[in-house]
């Protein structure tokens, strides 16, 4: 009760000191949650994911309201010839932005991973928003710059977002490969039978099955202890047999990886399951080289994909690293 009447006592101290200040004034001073831009000039939404054209309007925008801290750049274009996008990212009037030393961010290598494009945009968001309103990030694009390419995968990104599909896939570029060997190109992919838009589990009863429905979700199956009977059985992702080769699914877009692309200690695909025909054959990796290679004031990169709860550092050996 005594934390209650104090909450209730702070609360409306607050609000009575609130009622004799402007608005703006009072929101500054109460209501702003730390470090968030609290009247940003771009309006994003953040409960949602952007497509391609989404995101270009939002970059666009971003340039049309900070036109001395954003530039907005195409590198190269995509396997389907959408444009890769890279903003530049610093306080023009302070200095050249390839003067200053930078730092490179791309996302959505991975085409699922689009967490990773929102996490990029996010951040050109809040550098640029936060500009002029907090000293770090002031002095930061005063002194550095940013270059960040929320997807460097626009064509399976919007693939993965529009498209019938796993939550993993196409986790690949768009282009079609010869994944099962057979010298046909993509001829057995998924396949949405039911047509909701999703790829899911196929089920079907049997009197052996270890599944049954849950009753709070029937989408869900739930597994039977080992003493239960169960009414379902799991199929597989959805799908038939449409080159009759006795697998379902086992040839569709992709399968490469664009991040087993990159130059340094490539290795082919029996080595580094993944890997295309050599390094930068993937030609949005190709148009992410190049811009680096033209940028030398480029320190760091950061890229972004999605849940693993952990950063890593880019593939490697220890050569040349102390074990500590
Ligand atoms: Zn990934």
């Amino acid at each position: 009760m005594k934390l209650k009447n104090w909450l209730y006592t702070t609360a409306l101290g607050a609000a009575l000191s609130i009622g004799t200040l402007q608005t703006g004034q009072a929101q500054e001073r109460y209501f702003r949650a730390i470090g968030t831009p609290h009247n940003p000039k771009v309006q994003v939404s953040w409960n949602r994911y952007h497509t391609n054209l989404a995101l270009e309007e939002i970059m666009r925008e971003m340039v049309k309201q900070h036109p001395n801290l954003v530039k907005l750049t195409s590198i190269g274009k995509s396997y389907e010839g959408n444009d890769i996008w890279v903003l530049t990212i610093t306080d023009f009037k302070a200095g050249k932005a390839e003067d200053k030393p930078a730092m490179w961010i791309d996302g959505n290598i991975h085409s699922n991973e689009i967490q990773g494009t929102e996490f990029s945009l996010y951040t050109a968001w809040y550098l640029t928003e936060m500009y002029g309103d907090l000293d770090f990030i002031t002095e930061l694009l005063k002194d550095k710059t940013f270059y960040i390419a929320p997807t460097i995968n626009p064509d399976a990104h919007d693939y993965f977002i529009k498209e019938a599909n796993t939550q993993n896939s196409p986790r690949s570029g768009m282009m079609i490969t010869d994944n099962d060997g057979d010298g046909e190109f993509g001829e057995d992919p998924f396949d949405d039978l039911n047509k909701d838009g999703h790829i899911t589990m196929m089920i079907r009863k049997s009197p052996t099955g270890r599944y049954v429905k849950d009753q709070m979700d029937p989408r869900k199956l739930i597994m039977v202890a080992p003493d239960q009977q169960g009414e379902y059985e799991m199929l597989g992702y959805e799908g038939v047999d449409r080159d009759g080769d006795g697998r379902i699914n086992e040839d569709g877009i992709g399968y490469y990886d664009p991040n087993r692309d990159w130059g340094w200690n490539w290795q082919p695909d029996y080595i580094q399951s993944g890997a295309l025909r050599y390094p930068f054959s993937v030609p949005e990796n190709r148009a992410v080289m190049e811009f680096v290679m033209k940028h030398p004031n480029i320190a760091a990169a950061q890229s972004y994909h999605n849940y693993g709860g952990m950063i890593l550092r880019g593939p490697g050996d220890c050569r040349g690293f102390r074990h500590l």
